[in-house]
């Protein structure tokens, strides 16, 4: 079992700087997701720690040795690809022992640990045939498999069920989990979808053009967003944006909004947001943070015309334009929002989060989970 640390790591593609300076802790048997838009730079960055990949500059660290310079085959790493990388002619048993028989692992021993992990991942029955005879999820599980058969200190999962249809996608991320609950092991995983992320981590990290945006354990980084970055990729439907201008009228203090209406700031939060009195600012609002009846501390409406409604079942989503920003609520079902109707709001300002729109990191975070 092992720590795994990133320091100050870099990755410059001859001119081209995909990772630029990146610093991680990883405990031991935590599950980790680096999360981010494609071309973010978390691929390369599982790369390097697979060692499939030079590092330009920083040091990695698994335990205690600096593995820079190791070979992949030495890290004692087991690395799960999105194509899952099976080998075509061989049985899936064969696929699941490849690894142990190049470590020169005794047959009996190979066999007793292909049919402990086989069943684990209700591969028993399989093992005879080969991959093009598997369905994508059992192609999957082989890939696992494969890896877990080692019992290496390390799990790298590089988007390993972006080939799977929605429903399967769903079922093998509680695989996942599960085999994570049963067998912990340091895991590192990239996904660029912000559900897998939230769904499976103990820590995501968020990354962004090279760099990490925010650490933290899921509920964190939805409620307490560092930045407007983090605040719009983690939830969706994403959080709403309003530009707004912070006004101060003696003891009032309001977000004056682009179309002039209102929303008056509760006590709690007034002494942040006259930190930034008179400048243009961001306000970012979730969808359910928008509510149909006011609250004590939500006091001020916001009509707003419907432009679709999307009726879910157990709540509605209610698409609507203000100012430049198209927005949504979460609300109720029973709810009556019709579209190109007037319909009334109530934001509720003890959730919401004040952007600085210069530096892009949220001024409120620290109260924001209330
Ligand atoms: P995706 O989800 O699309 O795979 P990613 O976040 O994993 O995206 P990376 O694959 O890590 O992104 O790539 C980061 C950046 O580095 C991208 O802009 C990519 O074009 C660039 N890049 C990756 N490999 C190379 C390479 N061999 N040479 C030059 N640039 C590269």
């Amino acid at each position: 079992m092992a720590t795994v640390s990133l320091r100050n790591i870099e990755k410059i593609y001859s001119s081209f700087h995909a990772v630029r300076g990146i610093n991680l802790s990883i405990e031991e048997n935590a599950f980790v997701v680096l999360v981010g838009p494609s071309g973010c730079g978390k691929s390369t960055t599982l790369r390097m720690i697979a060692g499939l990949e030079d590092i330009s500059k920083g040091e990695l660290l698994i335990g205690d040795e600096v593995v820079n310079d190791m070979p992949p085959g030495e890290r004692n790493i087991a690395m799960v690809f999105q194509n899952y990388a099976l080998y075509p002619h061989m049985t899936v048993q064969d696929n699941i022992a490849f690894g142990l028989k190049q470590r020169k692992c005794p047959k009996d021993e190979r066999n007793r640990r292909v049919a402990e992990v086989a069943g684990m991942l209700e591969l028993d029955t399989l093992l005879e045939r080969k991959p093009r005879a598997l369905s994508g999820g059992q192609r999957q599980r082989v890939a696992m498999a494969r890896a877990m058969v080692r019992n290496p200190e390390v799990f790298l999962f590089d988007e390993p069920l972006s080939n799977l249809d929605a429903k399967l996608r769903v079922q093998m991320r509680t695989e996942i989990k599960r085999i994570h609950q049963v067998r912990p092991t340091t895991t590192i995983y990239v996904t660029h979808d912000q559900i897998e992320a939230m769904t499976l981590a103990d820590q995501v990290v968020v990354m962004n053009k090279g760099l990490i945006e925010q650490v933290g354990a899921p509920q964190e980084l939805y409620h307490r967003p560092a930045t407007k970055f983090v605040a719009t990729f983690i939830g969706s439907p994403a959080t709403n944006l309003f530009e707004v201008r912070v006004v101060t009228e003696g003891e009032a203090c309001f977000v004056e909004l682009e179309t002039g209406a209102r929303l008056e700031i509760p006590e709690s939060r007034k002494a942040v947001y006259r930190q930034h009195a008179n400048r243009q600012m961001l306000l970012g609002i979730r969808p359910e943070h928008l509510q149909t009846a006011s609250l004590p501390d939500t006091a001020s409406p916001l009509t707003v015309d419907v432009d679709v409604v999307e009726p879910l079942g157990l709540e509605t989503f209610v698409y609507f334009r203000h100012g430049k920003a198209n927005c949504c609520a979460r609300i109720a079902p029973t709810a009556e929002a019709r579209p190109k109707q007037p319909f009334t709001l109530y934001p509720d300002m003890t959730q919401a989060h004040l952007i600085d729109p210069q530096t892009e990191r949220v001024v409120t975070s620290e109260f924001a989970a209330d």
